[in-house]
Formats: C-alpha cells, sequence, structure tokens
C-alpha cells in the first residue's frame, strides 16, 4: 500500500496536512527527522504511516502512561496492531506483552523511557527487527526546556546499543534553538531533515476580556458553551477550589486538577474529563501534558499566565481535532502582581551563579511584559503571539477579540499631563487610589495628614470619576508613561517618556472600543445540525464505555460534524466522512447510518 491508501484506510483522511508529508517521505527514505509542529498539527502521524509501511516494528517513546494508552487504544480501533510497555500494566500483563511483542505480534510498541534499558525489553528488542524509532515530545531530552525528563536520556545509547541502526524520527512542539540543538545531540540524529511548520492553528479563535466581574463573565461564557467540553485555567491551587465550587454550585458539571490533590483523585478526575463525564476542568498549569482529549472545545484563562510561551501551549490544548475552538483570556491587572510575585519569589537554582539567576529573572521580567502587552495592545492577537514565536505574520486574522473590535483613537494629552504631574509634584510616593483622590479633590484623612489638598494638582479633575481615571492610567501604564513599583499595594512613578509629553512636544493617544463586530457564526455544526450531532455523539458514548475508551476514540468531535455536514446514507458516502476507517465503517456503520436515516426522515415527518 502507499502512503495515500494507509492514510485513507487506516486513518480516513484524503490528505496530509501542512509538514506531514514531508516527514513521513523523509522516514520512508531512511533518512532521520526531527519535527517541530504546533501541538494539534498531526506530528502522531508522520510516523504512524511509515511505521505502516516498514517491514520490521516501530518502536515509540513516549513520556506519558495516559497519553500513550489513549493513543495505542485509538490505533487498535483503527485495525493496527499496537501495544504500550510500561507501570499501569501489572507484572503478568507487562511479561505477557512484551512475549507478544517478541513474537513480532505488534507494529507499534509504545515504550516508557525509563523501560528503555531494562533487560526483558532489550532482550525482546533482539529478537524482532525493528525499522524506526519514533521520540514524541522529544524535547524532554533538554535541560533547556520546560519539561526535562531524566530518563529520555537513556534514548541515544538505546539506539546505539541496537544491532541495526534503525530510522529515528524525533517530535516536538518546541521550536527554541538551544532545544532543538540538545535533541540532535541528545539522541544522536544522524543529518535530520527537520521540519518546522508554521506555529499558526487557524482553527483557533483568540480573545482577551477585561471584565470587572470574572465570575459572571465566566458563567455566561460556559452558558454559551452549553455542552461542550473545556478547560478553566486558574494560577492558584485556591482559585481552582473557588471556580470549581462556583460552577458546581451553578449546576455546572465541573471537575478539578492541581498538585496539591491526592494522586488518586487526580486521576479520577482527569478521567472524569477525558470520558466526558465532566464538561469542565479546572485546573492550575500542573494539568495538560499528555492530555490527548481531542474534543477540548474552549480554554478559558481566568488568569493570565506568567508568559506567552506558557499561554500558547494551555491555550493550544483546544481545538486538537481541528474544530472550530476559542481561546479567551480573562484579564485584570491584579493578574500582573500575582506574575510579579511569582517571578520574584522563585527560589534561585544552586546549579546557577547569582549572576545567571540575576539574568534568569531578568528573562522572566522580559516575558512577563509580553505577556502584559498581548492582554493590552489592540493589534490582532494572533499576529502579535506568532511573531513573538517567530513566524513572519504580516496580515490581521479577522476573527480575533481585537479584530473584531472596532476601535477609535482618542487624543488624552491633557488628561495624561495631569495626570502625569499630579503623580510628579505628589513625589512619586502614591499609587493609583491616593493619586485619583487627589486630582478628584477628595479630602480623605490620608490626604489631609500628607497635606496633599495642598498641591497644586489637587482637584484638577473634579468632574471625572474615579474609575475612569484609574482606566487612564492603566492606558499610561501600557504605553509606558507610568510605571508601578513595588508589590502588594504598588506606588507609581513617571518614565523618562513623559516629560515630551509635560512639556507639550508629545501627545498621548488611546484607543477606545467602539464597538464589537459580530463573530461569524461558526462553521463546524450549524445550529440546524445540533441535534444530530448530539444524537451521533451519544452513540458514540455508548460505543465507548462498551469498550472502555473515551468517546472521542470511537469518532472524534470533527468527524461527528464532517457526519453532520454530510449525512451520509450509504456505506460509500460513510466512508467519505473525514477520519472514518473501513473497520469503523465495517464496526459502527450501520448504527450510525440508521442514525442518520431516523433523523432526516424525522425531519421529512414534521414538515
Ligand atoms: P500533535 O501530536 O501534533 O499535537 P496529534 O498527532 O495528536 O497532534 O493530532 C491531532 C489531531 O489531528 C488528531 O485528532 C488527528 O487525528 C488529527 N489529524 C492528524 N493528521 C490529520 C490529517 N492529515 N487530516 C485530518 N486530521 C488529522
Ligand atoms: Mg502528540
Amino acid at each position: 500500500m502507499d502512503k495515500h491508501t494507509i492514510l485513507k484506510q487506516y486513518f480516513g483522511y484524503s490528505s496530509f496536512r501542512q509538514g506531514q508529508e514531508e516527514l513521513t517521505d523523509a522516514l520512508l527514505a531512511g533518512r532521520d527527522v526531527l519535527g517541530i509542529m504546533p501541538t494539534g498539527a498531526g506530528k502522531s502521524l508522520c510516523y504512524q504511516v511509515p511505521a505502516l509501511m516498514f517491514r520490521g516494528v516501530t518502536i515509540v517513546v513516549s513520556p506519558l502512561v495516559s497519553l500513550m494508552k489513549d493513543q495505542v487504544n485509538a490505533l487498535v480501533q483503527q485495525g493496527v496492531s499496537a501495544a504500550y510497555l510500561n507501570r499501569s500494566l501489572t507484572d503478568a500483563q507487562y511479561r505477557k506483552a512484551l512475549q507478544y511483542a517478541g513474537s513480532g505480534r505488534y507494529k507499534i510498541i509504545y515504550v516508557a523511557p525509563e523501560r528503555l534499558g531494562t533487560a526483558g525489553f532489550q532482550a525482546m528488542c533482539s529478537r524482532i527487527n525493528i525499522s524506526m524509532v519514533a521520540v514524541d515530545e522529544s524535547h524532554c531530552v533538554s535541560q533547556w526546556g520546560q519539561d526535562f525528563r531524566p530518563s529520555y536520556l537513556n534514548i541515544g545509547s538505546f539506539i546505539e546499543q541496537l544491532g541495526c541502526r534503525p530510522v529515528v524520527g524525533a517530535f516536538t512542539a518546541t521550536a527554541t534553538e538551544e532545544v532543538k540543538r540538545d535533541i540532535i545531540h541528545m539522541l544522536g540524529l544522524r543529518r535530520p531533515t527537520v521540519v518546522t511548520t508554521g506555529f499558526d492553528r487557524p482553527n483557533l479563535y483568540f480573545g482577551v476580556l477585561r471584565p470587572k466581574d470574572k465570575d459572571e463573565k465566566l458563567l455566561e461564557l460556559l452558558r454559551e458553551r452549553d455542552q461542550r467540553s473545556g478547560i478553566i485555567y486558574c494560577s492558584t491551587r485556591k482559585g481552582v477550589e473557588e471556580v470549581c465550587d462556583l460552577l458546581n454550585s451553578r449546576g455546572i458539571a465541573a471537575t478539578r486538577y492541581h498538585a496539591g490533590l491526592e494522586d488518586a483523585e487526580r486521576v479520577r478526575n482527569q478521567e472524569d474529563f477525558v470520558y466526558d463525564r465532566k464538561q469542565v476542568m479546572v485546573a492550575t498549569n500542573a494539568f495538560g501534558m499528555g492530555i490527548d482529549k481531542s474534543n477540548v472545545s474552549f480554554v478559558i484563562h481566568y488568569n493570565m499566565p506568567k508568559n506567552l510561551e506558557s499561554y500558547y501551549q494551555e491555550a493550544g490544548r483546544a481545538g486538537r481535532d481541528g474544530s472550530e475552538a476559542d481561546c479567551i483570556l480573562l484579564y485584570s491587572k491584579r493578574d500582573v502582581q500575582t506574575c510579579r510575585y511569582f517571578i520574584e519569589s522563585t527560589e534561585s537554582n544552586p546549579d546557577l551563579s547569582p549572576e545567571q539567576n540575576a539574568a534568569f529573572r531578568q528573562k522572566e521580567e522580559e516575558r512577563l511584559k509580553h505577556m502584559i502587552f498581548y492582554c493590552t495592545t489592540s493589534d490582532c492577537l494572533r499576529g502579535y503571539m506568532l511573531r513573538y514565536f517567530g513566524d513572519a505574520y504580516k496580515d490581521s486574522c479577522g476573527k480575533c477579540s481585537n479584530c473584531l473590535t472596532d476601535y477609535e483613537t482618542v487624543d488624552v494629552t491633557v488628561e495624561a499631563q495631569k495626570i502625569l504631574s499630579c503623580i510628579i509634584k505628589t513625589g512619586q510616593l502614591y499609587g493609583a487610589g491616593v493619586v485619583a483622590d487627589v486630582l478628584r479633590g477628595v479630602l480623605s484623612d490620608k490626604i489631609r495628614a500628607a497635606k496633599l489638598d495642598k498641591q497644586s494638582t489637587f482637584g484638577i479633575m473634579k468632574e471625572a470619576r474615579a474609575i475612569e481615571i484609574k482606566a487612564l492610567m492603566e492606558k499610561l501604564e501600557e504605553q509606558e508613561y507610568i510605571i508601578s513599583v513595588g508589590t502588594g499595594r504598588p506606588i507609581l512613578r513617571v518614565t523618562e517618556m513623559s516629560y515630551p509629553v509635560l512639556r507639550g512636544n508629545a501627545r498621548v493617544k488611546i484607543k477606545q472600543t467602539r464597538k464589537m463586530k459580530r463573530r461569524a457564526e461558526k462553521t463546524s455544526v450549524g445550529a440546524e445540525q445540533k441535534e444530530l450531532f448530539g444524537i451521533l455523539k451519544q452513540l458514540c458514548v455508548e460505543f465507548a464505555d462498551k469498550r472502555g475508551v473515551p468517546a472521542f476514540v470511537i469518532f472524534s468531535d470533527a468527524t461527528l460534524a464532517d457526519m453532520c455536514r454530510k449525512m451520509p446514507l450509504t456505506e460509500e458516502a460513510f466512508l467519505s466522512v473525514s477520519g472514518v476507517v473501513p473497520i469503523k465503517l465495517e464496526r459502527y456503520g450501520d448504527a450510525f447510518i440508521r442514525a442518520i436515516r431516523g433523523y432526516v426522515n424525522g425531519g421529512k415527518e414534521q414538515t
């Protein structure tokens, strides 16, 4: 079979996505590869397609037990003989799996890196012909990355000691130069073909909101996303508890995940979410790596994360199956203080010199600035993010919250002059609250005690509301005319940029929202097909329960959406649905076609 037949036959897709074919071809030609593609781009297929075409066995090294299980389940459902070897098996199961593996029963074997060096595993390897070793999440080999795993250091020597060197493929979503170099070096890749696809994920919507009341906003967003599965990230464990309680008290099926929970509860909650028993997962950033749930339809950040790298990774867990999905961040200025606090209270790394530690902290500060800028810019969000990651993205995406907002530019030079001069005249000693009070001429005890009412700027903005002045101060801070110093109750200082404004040599302009444009209706499932989608989803859940796998392993939401669009009534039409393979037609075709026919006829009877 050629690669296109394999693609259709075992995966149900009629075309490769960007980067996939190039990587597949290189591996098939016997060349090592390094594939750098964002989450959800489809890295697995790059080694799974060649694996089915090689004569021998493919070993896939993967860091996470849960991920291996889901991938193997999915492959088996598609008619591929695959198995995994990791600590989730009992000793007896493990021995049996090893024995089967040694007899050449499996085409693809997933293995945890810790197993590579064990005698049993190596003995098995010496009995079979290994065509390829694929290293998933290969950035785990690098100490520079965020997810370094010491056991990944075994992989290089494992490959070296194999009798006949197989072709090696490494895959990751992390693209920094250090990590790239480490992967090539530590895994001993030989003149690899390196393919980096762009970081854009066109099916994701990006939005930033600044709600007055985050809880109310969150509930509203969830009401709009009724029946959909999603993740809500909070920056602290306490936040997770509070938000999860809030949702449960409002009848939303939510569960929680953070490092403070017992292992057993974490596993249970994660499964409840993956198996669609609970719709919403409220979690800290401890949740996510290795969660391969393909039908996450939104990721909402209740707090701003500390850098764009974390944000894009977490948000990127939405829409992995290619369906339209939303990434929304609820921003407030307090989040900035929390992040600063996190950075300042990070313990020094004892392996680094004081200078290196200082440099590290400086770098974290820099990253935070870019994150804040993402939250406060009025330019295209997708463009800002992609340029940050090094893509040359020049356009506006036309679908993020900024592109959909009609802004007007307002000249606020006079107001800015008043605020800046008030900060200077009061000695750059006070926070936003006191400065606003002075400007509005509020005679509080504090102001009287410090004699601020004798200042020339006292009461020069009597007509403005405190909230307006503070909003303006935030804009001035975003544009770096002022900075807040210190945590807890930060004080305001002016920057060099302020003096030209005060002298009348520079003007200050801000963008204000005029109105929001309507978002285009989602194309994935139209309103009229929602009912059919629900029916088909329910069928998936029933089959999945019988087989003890998550529902998306039967058919992904993207496949169901395509089914709703095509409404196949024959076997041939059913096979043309994206993601449907022959073996699934055989197993589930009847039931699904019957359900679709029932739906179509039911509709006719009503009219
Ligand atoms: P990654 O490992 O890069 O995050 P995955 O390998 O998990 O991504 O793939 C993400 C999703 O994309 C899966 O649901 C997969 O079935 C789907 N997919 C992969 N390749 C294609 C393709 N060529 N056409 C349609 N869907 C695809
Ligand atoms: Mg993957």
